[in-house]
């Protein structure tokens, strides 16, 4: 079979036709409508696909050689550090005592679990400088709304009711809706041409109607911010909280700590920084820090020790309360857990310091090729810009990022930050060779030249993959997501 053309298995649904036969029953079968009542029941089964086990292993087979993967090759999606996932994760995220532990298990039969969390709040406090953690935002934006929560908690308990929210212009799409969703109105400050934040701007939008600063560092420019010490006088100076957007921290790991440089809050995501597979929707961890200002407000439960005993401890009063059902998406945690132990301390620098070292290992390789905007040392990611092949070819971003699936690499990040034109954002991560970066900058450069001497060849791709180049401005309007029977 061709890959190209896997049909639906609806499609391929004969009548009658089933994967396994079991014998009849040899004890009485009470029928349905006798254990649920007559309402609860379907009039007629619901339309399953009625195909043999070997149809149905080929089908998703097939299915699976069409897609992209992080096992399958170099994944440079910028700002989603898509980093090569040990395998030995998985095997603790699935043992057993772990994978069937019952969510409502009492504390003493899960005292294995209780502690695992506990002993990772210790490690992600080790790491970042917060004094407690929380782990049940179920992903990176879930845990900037969490943290929102606790900042207007800890504002109200002191008898204010701020505002206003401030983020860069650089930011990640999610602060900002974050903070209209906690109710804020969202002030934009600029970044300067170093691509720090702009911090004469800056002191002009402060003021006391500023609940909190949202800040990523290393920025979406993969940029450390200069003046982080200053900015924290400043808005601290407001009475306001400064709050770190800590989803890449690949940067920063064992070599410096948010709660050092002054942030009061920040969220971590599991699913980039620390080894969880990421990119089909999850599921995710976005664990929360607070600096102990904050502690009080953290959801119910947290998890605490007492002599050899772990327990959770609902007892909070100030708490925000609940903000996911259990105490989130624990398999995420037995990775993270298992990923930090077996690196230590010293393997988790090396993993920040070949980061930034593959990330300016290929920026160098790249910048002749195309327009660098901000040209500083980087840390784990670059951005670079298109605009040069599109004022003289003709050649968007989007058309070279399509090219680059002929090549047979998934596209980097485009368009984002907001701040570059035809930005391309590409984060290497630490777990690539060098052979693999020298060989994705070569496609670029094949791509660069391409854009110059046939640029028909890049608009119209791409030209390999099973499906071609859509028309996303009708898959937007128009979706057709839902497949009707004829
Ligand atoms: C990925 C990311 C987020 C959002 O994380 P999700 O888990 O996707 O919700 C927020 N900020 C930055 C900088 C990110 O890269």
């Amino acid at each position: 079979m061709n890959p190209r053309e896997v049909p639906l298995i609806f499609e391929e649904s004969v009548p009658g036709r089933v994967a396994t036969r079991f014998p009849d029953p040899d004890v009485p079968v009470v029928p349905l409508e006798e254990i649920i009542p007559k309402d609860y029941l379907r009039e007629r089964p619901p339309e399953f696909p009625e195909v043999s086990e070997p149809e149905v292993v080929r089908h998703f087979t097939w299915l699976s050689r069409r897609n992209y993967a992080v096992d399958l090759g170099f994944y440079p999606l910028g700002s989603c550090t898509m980093k090569y996932n040990p395998k030995i994760n998985e095997d603790a995220a699935r043992l057993p005592g772990f994978s069937r532990l019952h969510p409502y298990a009492p504390e003493e039969l899960a005292q294995g679990a209780l502690r695992l969390m506990w002993e990772l709040e210790q490690l992600l406090c080790e790491i970042s400088g917060m004094d407690r953690v929380t782990f049940q935002p179920a992903a990176g934006a879930h845990g900037e709304l969490t943290a929102l929560m606790m900042i207007r908690a800890a504002l109200e308990d002191r008898g204010e009711r701020r505002t206003k929210v401030v983020v860069p212009d650089s930011a990640h799409g999610t602060n900002p809706a974050s903070a209209a969703m906690c109710g804020y109105q969202v002030v934009v400050v600029r970044s300067d041409d170093r691509g720090n934040v702009d911090i004469q701007h800056l002191r002009q939008v402060m003021d006391e109607q500023v609940a909190a600063f949202m800040l990523t560092n290393p920025n979406t420019l993969g940029l450390f911010e200069e003046h982080i010490l200053e900015i924290e006088e400043i808005v601290h100076g407001y009475g306001a909280f400064l709050y770190l957007d800590g989803a890449n921290l690949n940067a920063m790991l064992g070599i410096t700590r948010p709660g050092d440089q002054g942030f009061d809050v920040m969220h971590f995501n599991l699913h980039k920084t620390f080894s969880t597979p990421h990119g089909g929707g999850g599921p995710g961890a976005g664990p929360v820090g607070v600096k102990n200002v904050l502690a009080p407000y953290l959801p119910v439960p947290t998890v605490e020790r007492e002599g050899e005993r772990f327990y959770l401890n609902y007892n909070r009063p100030k708490t925000i309360g609940k903000i996911r059902a259990f105490y989130g998406n624990f398999a995420v945690l037995v990775r993270a857990y298992a990923y930090i132990r077996a690196l230590g301390g010293e393997g988790l620098r090396q993993v920040a310091e070949t980061a930034v070292l593959n990330a300016n290992y290929l920026l160098t390789l790249l910048r002749p090729y195309f327009d660098l905007p901000y040209n500083r040392l980087c840390k784990h990611e670059f951005v670079l810009s298109g605009r040069r092949q599109k004022k003289e070819y003709g050649v968007t971003t989007r058309d070279m990022a399509k090219r680059l699936l002929d090549y047979g690499y998934h596209a980097p990040t485009i368009y984002f930050p907001l701040i570059v034109e035809e930005a391309i954002m590409i984060e290497p991560t630490e777990t690539e060779t060098r052979k693999t970066l020298d060989a994705f900058a070569e496609a670029m450069r094949r791509i660069a030249e391409e854009a110059a001497t046939n640029p028909e060849l890049v608009r119209s791709a791409p030209h390999t993959t099973p499906v071609k180049r859509l028309d996303e401005v009708q898959a937007a309007r128009n979706p057709n997501l839902r497949w009707r029977p004829t």
